[in-house]
């Protein structure tokens, strides 16, 4: 669930509180299937390191330790981080927990448990499958509108599937690419090719401004709540059946492969 504006105020909390503390012990109640290590080596590994660093990349939050570790989770549609006290009542489908030496738990849960957690040494990331195909970041300063015009190019389909193709920009799930695409006043399911220069321009600002007011808003909102899904601000997504904010009418929502889409008929052409 969590997207890059969650993502930037999580690892905000965690670098701001978490630096320096050691993990003390480490549970895994549901493996997450499929990731490196074992759950057993998961914990071998992690238990006793100290906490040294955060860092986002694309809809990953990676948490380097002090033996030189990386714990790399991307929670995909379903997956949640937590803090709390360490007697704090689990959510349901709780993966695993970092018992903390400050007497707290980071955790994570993850309903359907779609999430992938990889445990790998710093700086060997590539490790991680389909790590390299990771387009750059959408706020990265350098993605300019010409670059993003060529890195359009390479993408035919429907501009909600491009924005979500994090080989195409990191970082933008369902719920932003929802939002930016409204705010840009185009249908989601509009072919990339049939765009003119003014509506492909209009869909950059739309996603450098979506995106930087987001976390801002979520940044300020979520402190140590990291677990919070803090949507209600969004115009659009999740607001099937709801007025539009721009024109008042009843706003869209198609359901396919577990996504949502929310749009409005009037204002996106
Ligand atoms: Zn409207």
């Amino acid at each position: 669930m969590p997207e890059l504006p969650d993502l930037e105020a999580i690892q905000d909390f965690i670098l701001a509180e978490l630096t320096g503390v050691a993990v003390t012990e480490v549970l895994v109640l549901h493996p997450i299937p499929i990731r490196l290590p074992t759950p057993g080596e998961f914990g071998d590994r992690l238990r006793g390191q100290t906490l040294q660093g955060v860092r986002r990349r694309g809809k990953f939050l990676l948490l380097d330790f002090s033996a030189g570790d990386t714990l790399a989770v991307n929670p995909m549609l379903t997956g949640r981080f937590q803090y709390g006290a360490t007697g704090e009542r689990r959510k349901p489908r709780t993966c695993f927990i970092l018992r903390l030496a400050n007497g707290h738990d980071l955790r994570y849960f993850d309903s359907k448990l779609m999430g992938k957690r990889y445990l790998v040494e710093q700086g060997s990331e590539v490790q991680i499958p389909r790590w390299e195909e990771m387009g750059p970041e959408a706020l990265d300063p350098e993605m300019t509108l010409e670059i993003f015009i060529r890195r359009l190019r390479r993408h035919p389909g429907q501009l909600k599937n491009i924005l979500i193709n994090d080989t195409f920009l990191a970082g933008i799930g369902n719920a932003y690419a929802d939002e930016i695409l409204f705010a840009a006043g185009l249908y989601p399911y509009r072919r990339r090719v049939s765009l003119t220069p003014q509506e492909t321009g209009a869909l950059y600002q739309a996603m450098v401004g979506v995106l930087t007011d987001a976390k801002a808003i979520v940044a300020a909102r979520m402190g140590e709540q990291i677990h919070l899904k803090i949507r209600d601000f969004l115009k659009i997504h999740g607001k099937g059946g709801k007025p539009c904010p721009a024109c008042g009418g009843t706003i869209s929502q198609i359901t396919a492969n577990q996504r949502i889409t929310n749009y409005c008929r009037r204002c996106q052409q």
